[in-house]
């Protein structure tokens, strides 16, 4: 987050932010972060964006312990007036001990219409050592005029490969064809994605990894298409999205390695190295395809299609059954 890094080292911190993103990127974490940055007894000069993480104020802040870093989160379904006052009245105050207060409203697109104008003038202008971090996945919920009061700091959704990168150093093991898939349809969330990847009760991810390899070994696409057809019908309606991320995976893979490019194939790699194989792309879940580059493309446009049709709201059977339509549309020009 350079934003914020170049925020703490000159020593200009907004005093009201509004954190923005899709759950699970790392939002809270990062005010989390900040409130360390801000507080750290031991900082470098040099490095006054690096908390060291282990000095008493670091850990306290870790732990929810330290009095100037305080989160309100909603109080059933919503955050009601008298914690909207409750941070009005901290921002009138200096910090007790810390060198700044911050203070966390998570989910802040609950706060409710009483509960959001209360807070208008501190959002303005709280006192000085105060920060007030909104943080939301649905920043256009909030009024207006409480998004105009704040710096917005937006995060993004984490590609698969940094997700691998995560699981690494947690010690999950990036070859496993499992945690390639898990990473793929986790949708940029990290916890989702740990999540995935380290429940082996979860048979969703070993029904699409057991689907994969039959595609790659010889069947083509036909396996592949007769698990989508079985979306449309059954009650999976919460697995579309994620079957059609790693069917969008499947394709976007298989075009970069026929352009050239496999290190950026995640599947494709992902089997490779599981088999030891020295060259990427020869072994892989990516199918065996006879389509030239321009009809992957089009596949690929079709999954991307189908994928905004049902964030539309569009029947799913419908959407899915047009997706199969145009895949196979384009199997029949080459085949
Ligand atoms: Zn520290």
């Amino acid at each position: 987050m350079t934003v914020l890094k170049r925020a703490i080292v000159t020593g200009r911190v907004s005093h009201a932010y509004l954190f923005e993103g899709p759950p699970g990127v790392g939002k809270r974490s990062a005010a989390v972060g900040l409130a360390m940055a801000l507080n750290c007894d031991v900082a470098q000069a040099g490095n006054p964006d690096q908390a060291c993480g282990t000095c008493e104020s670091c850990r306290r802040i870790a732990g929810g312990l330290h009095p100037d870093v305080v989160t309100f989160a909603p109080d059933g379904t919503q955050i009601l007036m008298e914690q909207a006052q409750e941070i009005v009245a901290l921002g009138q105050r200096r910090p007790h001990e810390g060198r700044g207060r911050v203070v966390i409203v998570d989910d802040a697109d609950r706060l409710n219409l009483s509960a959001s104008n209360c807070l208008l003038k501190t959002l303005e202008e709280p006192s000085a050592g105060n920060h007030l971090i909104l943080v939301t996945s649905a920043p256009d919920r909030l009024l207006a005029t409480i998004r105009s009061r704040t710096q917005r700091v937006r995060f993004r959704s984490v590609l698969p490969a940094l997700l691998l990168e995560i699981g690494v150093r947690r010690g999950l093991v990036a070859s496993g064809v499992d945690v390639q898939v898990a990473a793929v349809v986790a949708g940029g969330c990290v916890s989702r994605f740990l999540e995935l990847a380290t429940n082996t009760e979860d048979h969703s991810i070993r029904d699409a990894t057991a689907v994969l390899r039959e595609a790659a070994r010889g069947r083509g696409i036909a396996p592949i298409l007769d698990a989508a057809a079985e979306l449309g019908d059954k009650e999976s309606k919460q697995r579309l999205p994620e079957a059609l991320a790693l069917l969008g995976r499947v394709y976007r893979d298989a075009l970069v390695i026929a352009v050239g490019a496999p290190d950026l194939a995640v599947l494709a790699a992902a089997d490779a190295r599981a088999e030891g194989s020295a060259t990427v792309g020869d072994r892989s879940l990516v199918p065996p395809w006879d389509l030239p580059v321009p009809g992957l493309g089009r596949a690929l446009g079709a999954v991307l299609e189908a994928e905004a049709a049902l964030a539309g709201n569009v029947n799913p059977v419908m959407a899915i059954e047009h997706l199969l339509l145009n895949l196979r549309r384009e199997e029949r020009v080459t085949g």
